[in-house]
């Protein structure tokens, strides 16, 4: 097993447009680290260079103790997991799971047994003899996965491997990745750009844009402190609530009314002096007033607003509340936007938050409802370069 060390890794393709700037990873072993971004950030670019798919412009890259940037594929001892499986249609599935190792070399009996033992961990013992016609889209993925480990690499790296599965077997097999990988102890990199996925699968995150790594952190911390803008919307579904605001001494003023500022933004706040900034606020950090009052939720705010839309999922309902006042939308964001042709910006062109209300809320489509923040949770990022200021 190994740790894989990614130092100033860039990538140029040959038409000079860069798909990976400087990148900078140190993933530990036996770690699972997930790339995610939004289509083309460069994530698989990435995993491809790890793989030696793909050159390395500039950079060194790591396995183990040893730098493999001219290694060809099969001198890393990686083995890649794909989204579209490739196995081979005419073989069986013990065939498909041992054929690496008959290439290897390695006697039919030790293929047997190690093609056994994968079998059993992923649940295909009784598989073995059919063909992948024969099989689920779930037990193919399966022995995709299972080609991989009878090779026992030092490293897995897995491009979106359950893309291709209808959302309800990509839950489960979620859960089957991450029990596979706990109990192999692998080295394993993740390609999605699936943000739930994500956070549910990684021992930490690494968040891409354009090339450029955002922020690497345990998903907690990502969800919790996210650096910039750009990870405070991407991480979290629905995503964070953005608004315009401005600091004055202690306080935030808000298209809510002013709100006393956390302990923690209170030195960032100081340092900045009177300045506008956007505010940022998670929907379950907003809750119906009254429920609040009788779920004795101290501190916060509490305020008045329209109330556009809502719409109940059963275990809560979501209120689309519209922002209001002067300071009402955070026009930078759309200016970003406009600026950089980025489509990707979170929280540009809305003027409303969605608010994540118990399912108790009184509150109703077309009325003014009298809601609650928590102002303990609330981010403020810098409006010229979006970094989070606390
Ligand atoms: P997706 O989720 O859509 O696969 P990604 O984050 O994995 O996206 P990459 O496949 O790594 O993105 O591509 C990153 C960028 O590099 C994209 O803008 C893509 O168009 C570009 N790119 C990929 N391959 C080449 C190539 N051979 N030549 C030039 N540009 C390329």
């Amino acid at each position: 097993m190994a740790g894989i060390k990614l130092q100033h890794i860039t990538k140029r393709y040959p038409d000079g447009f860069e798909a990976v700037h400087d990148l900078n990873l140190d993933i530990a072993d036996g770690e699972f680290m997930i790339l995610v971004g939004p289509s083309g950030c460069g994530k698989s670019t990435a995993l491809r260079m790890i793989a030696g798919l793909e050159d390395i412009s500039e950079g060194e890259l790591r396995i183990g103790d040893q730098v493999v940037n001219e290694k060809a594929p099969k001198d890393r001892d990686i083995a890649m997991v794909f989204q579209s499986y490739a196995l081979y249609p005419h073989m069986t599935v013990r065939e498909n799971m041992g054929f690496a190792l008959e290439l290897a070399g390695v006697d039919k009996a030790q293929r047997n047994a190690k093609v056994e033992e994968a079998a059993q961990i992923l649940d295909l013992s009784q598989h073995l003899d059919r063909k992948p016609a024969n099989l689920s889209g779930g037990q193919r993925q399966r022995v995709a996965m299972g080609r991989a480990i009878v090779r026992e690499p030092s490293a897995f790296l897995m491009d979106e491997p359950l893309s291709n599965l209808d959302a309800k077997l990509r839950v489960q097999m979620r859960t089957e990745v991450s029990r596979i990988q706990q109990r192999l102890g692998t080295t394993t990199v993740y390609v999605t750009h699936d943000q739930t996925e994500a956070m549910t699968l990684g021992d930490r995150v690494a968040v891409m844009r354009a090339g450029r790594l955002q922020q690497v952190d345990t998903p907690r911390n990502l969800y919790e402190s996210p650096v910039n803008l750009f990870v405070a919307g991407f991480i979290g579904s629905p995503a964070m609530n953005f608004f315009a605001a401005e600091l004055k001494g202690e306080s935030l003023a808000t298209p809510f009314g002013d709100v006393p500022l956390p302990e923690r933004l209170r030195g960032a706040a100081r340092s900045a002096g009177g300045k506008r900034v956007i505010a940022g606020l998670r929907p379950e950090s907003f809750e119906d007033a009254e429920v609040a009052r009788r779920q004795n939720r101290t501190g916060g705010h509490e305020f008045e607003a329209d109330v556009e839309l809502t719409e109940s999922m059963g275990s809560e309902v979501y209120a689309y509340i519209r922002l209001e006042g002067e300071i009402a939308k955070a026009a930078e964001l759309d200016e970003i936007a406009a600026d950089t042709g980025a489509t990707d910006v979170p929280g540009a062109g809305t003027s409303q938050v969605v608010a994540r209300l118990s399912p108790d809320t009184t509150v109703r489509k077309g009325t003014r409802g009298r809601f609650w923040m928590d102002t303990e949770k609330l981010h403020i990022f810098d409006t010229e370069n979006g970094q989070s200021l606390g």
